[in-house]
């Protein structure tokens, strides 16, 4: 294609309402039509990454293949357009401002006053065009994070407004995705916050080419006449993106209304055929799959489900290729650490169990008791990172006979530490971006399960973590009956199974980041594989 053509993406009234799915879901209506796509999500927050955030607050962390600690619409993206992205398609404020500054030091604005305009819009602009230009996208879309009006965003939609200037009207689309409440007691759908926000970004001088109105039902015509008239665009410009049932239907919705058709003529592009096929069989497999298999999600945030969104996913995924409907029911580990939850209910509830990825001593022991739980009653048991790392902990006490065995992260005296921390990572003073991160080579054995279940000798997976199974205790834990299924080139223990137990694996890095929809991750398809087999409900 001769020029890049750039699709920016705001928010208005709320954030959270699905902001990053519907930039996924343009994006794939676009690579369907056979266009290559690339997306960028901007955080206006001025952490330099996701990496130091609470999950609490901000949902998962997404790691990139190259290592980067991003925010989870990187997730959608990926898991949408079927491609990895890297650590520059997260933008955020905090990265700005350390590029701006640190050449501000070394002399390379000397005598000039460094300034939002130009200096820091100038260094936005510079990072979204670095990515068109190294992934080469036909298609580059920007979601700009948080909502029209924040103070934070600012100097993101002005750099966004001048890249329109400098890339030319049919180059640039403008898309707005903002909420349309319903009054409750006369279920109308009120339009006066969309035009608010649109009245904001007109302000900032953007004049929005496409809104996609969030709502609950599909927009009244009554509704989309008013945004419309509001908003000075046709009513073919406003879509309707309502509640849906699994996220994936959202391409779909929008598809059906001409979105992709309304943005191929907006950007001079010729009219094609969208190939959503696969996409849809995917979509319907999801939504007809009967067969319920429970599975207990045993983890530390539990009460933002985001924080273990690509899990979530994973998990789907593997579900719709096997056509079962997976039932999560969470569990707080810190309730059965307080006793306030029996961990052979978690187990008698369920067809499988995962113990989630974390971080902390609060809710370990939590977490070891559901383990122990599930070994004893040969339950089909996925432990991710953390989660794998405390099954350590658990066989090297209770198999082994280790006494108080631990991880130096719980207990740093633990007179067994079984797991212990990265020697790499000793000494470390800066805690942001420093874990073992990013996608490494593994190398499987053969005649192990994780072997057989990704039917490779050497795999790569995504890492996120400072701390490891202790080499020191890997005879004592192997001759008690634990097997490593995988190694790292350096000779680090990635997988841990347990050859006498149904489906017993633990898994040191996070295969769930690169799960796709229509190509599951292996381990959670065997896990669902195991508690099918093992009767299912
Ligand atoms: N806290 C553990 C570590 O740092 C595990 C991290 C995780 O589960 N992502 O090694």
């Amino acid at each position: 294609m001769a020029r890049t053509k750039y699709i920016f993406v705001t928010g208005g009234v709320l954030s959270s309402v699905g902001k990053g799915i519907t930039t996924a879901s343009i994006g794939l209506l676009m690579k369907a039509r056979g266009y290559t796509v690339t997306a960028i999500k901007i955080d206006p927050y001025i952490n330099v990454d996701a990496g130091t955030m609470n999950p609490y607050m901000h949902g998962e962390v997404f790691v990139t293949e190259d290592g980067g600690e991003t925010d989870l619409d990187l997730g959608h993206y990926e898991r949408f357009l079927n491609v990895n992205l890297s650590k520059k398609n997260n933008i955020t404020t905090g990265q700005v401002y350390l590029a701006v500054i640190e050449r501000e030091r070394r002399g390379d604005y000397l005598g000039q006053t460094v300034q939002v305009i130009p200096h820091v819009t100038n260094e936005i602009k510079r990072r979204i065009r670095e990515v068109a230009e190294e992934t080469g996208a036909d298609i580059v879309l920007v979601e700009v994070g948080g909502t029209v009006g924040d103070i934070e965003g600012l100097p993101f939609l002005e750099a966004i407004r001048q890249m329109r200037i400098e890339e030319g009207f049919e180059n640039t689309l403008f898309v707005h995705v903002a909420l349309v409440p319903v009054l409750s007691t006369t279920g109308e759908q009120k339009t006066k916050p969309v035009q608010h926000s649109v009245q904001e970004l007109r302000r900032i001088g953007i004049q929005p080419d496409v809104i996609i109105a969030r709502s609950v039902r599909p927009l009244e015509e009554e509704a989309r006449s008013k945004i419309a008239l509001y908003a000075n665009l046709p009513p073919e410009a406003v879509f309707s993106n309502p509640d849906v049932e699994v996220i994936y239907e959202v391409p779909l919705v929008l598809e059906e209304q001409g979105l992709g058709a309304y943005i191929e003529r907006r950007l001079g592009l010729e009219p094609r055929k969208p190939d959503l096929d696969a996409w849809r069989d995917f979509v319907r497999r999801v939504k007809e799959a009967s067969k319920p298999v429970r599975i207990a999600m045993v983890g530390k945030y539990t009460k933002l489900k985001d924080s273990y969104l690509s899990i979530i996913e994973a998990i789907r995924h593997a579900a719709a290729e096997l056509g079962v409907k997976p039932i999560l029911n969470w569990y707080e580990a810190t309730d059965i650490e307080r006793g306030r939850l029996d961990p052979s209910r978690v187990v008698e509830e369920n067809d499988a169990v995962i113990v989630l990825p974390g971080f902390g001593a609060r809710g370990a022991e939590g977490k070891i008791a559901a383990i122990r739980a599930a070994r004893e009653a040969n339950k089909p048991f996925l432990g991710i990172c953390f989660g794998m790392q405390l099954a350590v902990v658990e066989f090297a006490r209770n198999v082994v006979g280790l006494e108080d065995a631990n991880s130096t992260e719980i207990d740093p005296h633990t007179p067994h530490p079984v797991v212990d921390l990265l020697e790499s990572q000793r000494g470390i003073k800066y805690l942001g971006g420093t874990m073992r991160l990013g996608a490494y080579p593994i190398k499987l054995v053969r005649g192990t399960l994780v072997h057989r279940l990704y039917g490779s000798d050497v795999v790569a997976e995504r890492h996120r973590h400072r701390y490891e199974v202790n080499p020191r205790y890997l005879d004592k834990l192997e001759s008690a009956g634990l097997r490593v299924s995988g190694v790292s080139f350096d000779g680090r223990v990635e997988f841990i199974e347990l050859p006498d137990h149904r489906f017993f694996v633990g898994s040191q890095p996070h295969p769930e980041f690169k799960s796709r929809p229509m190509n599951p991750s292996p381990p959670f398809r065997g896990l669902l594989e195991a508690a099918l087999a093992a009767g299912g409900s």
